[in-house]
């Protein structure tokens, strides 16, 4: 995708013209990015979109090799186009996904400039809006929609030893078995990425420990609908905040395969050893809590709620869909999980990996307005930032539940369109009532001239 300005043509004009000016700057080009490019673009707001690697960038090198999709094709994308080649109810490799994106943009020749990457942005002083410092060159923007990733920084805790003998990954850099030194691994952490890592890895012949904290684990599908179905019609997508005491509960669920509930007791008699959370390391050995039962419980009890919230919901609604009493039928506990494992000395258990499946961070280093709280959190509602002129696109739980996946972010996207244009409203009013004004722009990819109001961002 370019932005239709050819590359000598741009240095030449890069030479002559040091900053662009834009009404609103988009900053990445990920799912996000390009569902706020196109509700933009809908409703006619100039505007640009900085990617600094290529679109959907972390789908195609933020991801192991076998990842496909944890939702169905037909829910997991954008309500304005189909996967071309995934069956519906079949999961896109990660591949596909990334080439979705790249499609999607081209459909409705989204302004997006890629291998630009934003440094910096401050808040103008004695004029309105915000300088943006990029890798290639500077850009004036009455409005900047940061749309950089709900998952941007690894995270592995403090707690990971300091050994030349283990190789030590985040879930982001693994890729597949054979990138890993032979010999058996620990998996910490089981939301979906852990535990879909620790499946592949026992089924390539290691013996993996997976260290099970809090989880949810919905079925796959029940009564013949897939949960991400079920959490639609149950309003939990929509759900606007965590549920107290959830803040540290990941959901375990997978697509891999053609899709299957992630059940803990099978991976273990399948060969996966269960652990509880991982405490510490001293030396070779590492401690685990004594938490396992009480987290596989509670994960069962999340599956069983869905169960009965779904079957409450079809008799509620008359729905004719087939029961599935064999969906309650948990399996027998196996060892790991009647005499769990506290103590793991890694060198008698041949361990020579450890992959910390533990999560990310966001990082805004380069985002340097008023738009935080003192924890460095963005404050905002619904996106629209505490900063007039920032918003906030694809961060977990930005509106409700769906904020960070697929289908949520083009909600999302829509409803900062809308406040955006709202504004732009009331500054054209002004506009309006002072005639005085310069003719309104038709690009903003051009030199800045006077202003009017309406393009301005005033607080
Ligand atoms: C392992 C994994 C599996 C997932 N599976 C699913 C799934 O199946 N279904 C689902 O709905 N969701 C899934 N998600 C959640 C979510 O959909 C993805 O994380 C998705 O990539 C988020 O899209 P995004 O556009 O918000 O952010 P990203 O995809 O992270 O895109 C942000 C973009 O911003 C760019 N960028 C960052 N900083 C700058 C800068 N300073 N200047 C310029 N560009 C910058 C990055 O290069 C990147 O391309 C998954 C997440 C993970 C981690």
């Amino acid at each position: 995708m370019t932005d239709g300005i050819k590359p000598p043509l741009r240095r030449t004009l890069h030479m002559a013209v040091k900053t662009t000016s834009i009404d609103t700057l988009v900053v990445g080009a990920g799912q996000a990015g390009i569902a706020m490019s196109e509700h933009l673009s809908n409703i006619g707001v100039p505007h640009l979109v900085l990617e600094r690697a290529r679109i959907a960038e972390r789908w195609r090198t933020g991801r192991w090799d076998s990842l496909v999709a944890n939702g169905p094709a037909w829910h997991d994308r954008f309500p304005n186009r189909e996967f071309p080649e995934v069956d519906p109810d079949g999961f896109a490799s990660k591949e596909q996904v990334a080439d979705y994106f790249v499609e999607y943009a081209k459909q409705f020749n989204a302004p997006i400039r890629t291998g630009v990457e934003v440094k910096k942005v401050v808040r103008n002083v004695g004029h309105q809006g915000f300088t943006v410092e990029t890798s290639d060159g500077t850009f004036e923007a009455s409005r900047v929609v940061v749309a950089t990733g709900p998952f941007q920084r690894p995270v592995i805790p403090a707690i990971a030893p300091k050994s030349e003998r283990l190789t030590q990954i985040h879930s982001a850099d693994y890729r597949n078995p054979q990138q890993l030194p032979e010999g058996n691994v620990v998996v910490v952490g089981a939301g979906s990425s852990g535990v879909q890592i620790a499946d592949e890895l026992q089924r390539a012949g290691r013996r993996v420990y997976l260290s099970v904290g809090p989880h949810d684990r919905p079925p796959r599908a029940y009564r013949g609908r897939d949960f991400c179905w079920w959490l639609g019609v149950l309003g939990e997508w929509d759900a606007e905040v965590m549920r107290p005491g959830k803040e540290h509960v990941t959901i375990a669920v997978s697509g891999a395969r053609g899709g299957h509930t992630v059940d803990f007791r099978r991976l273990a008699h399948q060969g996966v050893t269960l652990v509880g959370l991982t405490k510490s390391f001293d030396g070779t050995v590492v401690t685990f809590n004594a938490d396992l039962a009480d987290n596989i419980a509670r994960g069962d009890e999340n599956y069983l709620s869905l169960l009965d919230a779904a079957d409450a919901y079809a008799v509620r609604n008359g729905l004719a869909l087939p029961e599935e009493p064999e969906a309650r039928i948990i399996p027998p506990d196996p060892a790991c999980l009647i005499d769990p494992i506290f103590e793991l000395d890694l060198v008698e258990a041949g361990v020579t990996s450890i992959i910390w499946a533990t999560g990310y961070a966001v990082d805004f280093g380069w985002l340097q307005v008023d738009a935080f709280d003192e924890k460095g959190k963005p404050k905002h509602q619904r996106g629209v930032s505490k900063e007039p002129g920032i918003y906030f696109l694809g961060l977990p739980w930005l509106s409700r539940r769906g904020s960070a996946f697929i289908w949520g972010v083009w909600h999302d996207a829509k409803h900062i369109a809308d406040h955006i244009a709202t504004q732009r409203k009331y500054l054209a009013y002004y506009d309006a009532a002072h005639s005085h004004a310069q003719p309104q722009r038709e690009t903003g990819a051009t030199e800045p001239k006077v202003r009017k109001v309406s393009e301005m961002n005033l607080s």
